[in-house]
């Protein structure tokens, strides 16, 4: 894996004749890792460049989380950016509004399984879940150490009828468990689809897309653009299907300056 910074003087000549289209995970990526999600925000350096690279013509902006769109959108807080909540599941921009369409039985068993894992969890100190509408998260990272297999337990029990009648789908990422509906669409799918309704839009110029994203939700992304765009994970070297890395979210600051800098540059 090559190092996103070191490739970026060869942005002009990638980008030469076409636009960019900007897609950029939130937890881990554009804001730090806390262990509270309530607690983590943008700094106001990263989000100025936000504000700049959305109001740019030659670059569109979209903010691609797990988290629920009400939430991403409150913590954001900037227009002409396109808002992808719950891992695809719900879209939001200017002249966009989706949302996955699921089984009409799923909200119940979902509210049935967050009232047992917090009955279940409830003597956990740390754990805690988080209702998203359309998904559920247990998040697991203020738990202490010695209680975390107590957790994974406690999760998979409670799950595992309903992902045998396929009723859910069931995803880890970093200290956390996902209950998705069970559909296939993912961060890959929805950029995909976002990417198609772009180019039909702009037929003209050809848009290429950058993902950057941390997570094992944001390889559905790596995969979906393999060849296609360019792909940063944020972390360690070699972890991912990513093409490039970035070592941290400041890291993700100086590379979106440097993007602003090409977008400016394009004619
Ligand atoms: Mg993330």
């Amino acid at each position: 894996m090559k190092h996103f910074l070191a490739i970026c003087d060869k942005l002009k000549k990638v980008l030469a004749g076409k636009t960019i289209f900007l897609f950029l995970d939130y937890d881990g990526t554009l804001a730090p890792l806390v262990d509270r999600p309530g607690r983590a925000f943008l700094t106001k350096k990263t989000k100025r460049l936000l504000i700049n690279l959305a109001k740019n013509r030659n670059c569109k902006v979209a903010i691609v989380s797990g988290r629920r769109i009400k939430d991403i959108k409150k913590r954001v807080r900037i227009k002409k950016i396109i808002y992808v909540g719950n891992h695809g599941l719900e879209i939001y921009g200017p002249k966009i509004k989706f949302e996955a369409k699921i089984h009409p039985k799923f909200p119940a068993t979902l509210s049935s399984i967050k009232e047992e894992l917090n009955k279940k969890l409830s003597k956990v100190d740390g754990a805690f879940v988080e209702d998203k509408g359309l998904t559920l998260s247990l998040h697991y990272r203020c738990v202490n150490e010695r209680d975390i297999p107590d957790v994974k337990t406690i999760f998979h029990e409670t799950v595992s009828t309903h992902l045998a009648g396929d009723k859910i789908k069931v995803k880890a990422g970093k200290m956390v468990f996902e209950v998705r509906p069970p559909i296939t669409w993912d961060k890959g799918k929805a950029i995909l689809w976002l990417l198609a309704r772009q180019q039909f839009a702009n037929k003209n110029r050809k848009a290429l897309p950058f993902y950057f994203g941390d997570d094992t939700t944001d390889e559905d992304a790596f995969r979906a653009l393999r060849k296609r765009g360019i792909t940063v994970f944020v972390g360690s070297s070699g972890e991912s299907h990513a093409e490039y890395y970035l070592k941290s979210t400041q890291e993700v600051a100086r590379a979106l300056k440097q993007i602003l800098k090409y977008c400016s540059t394009i004619e």
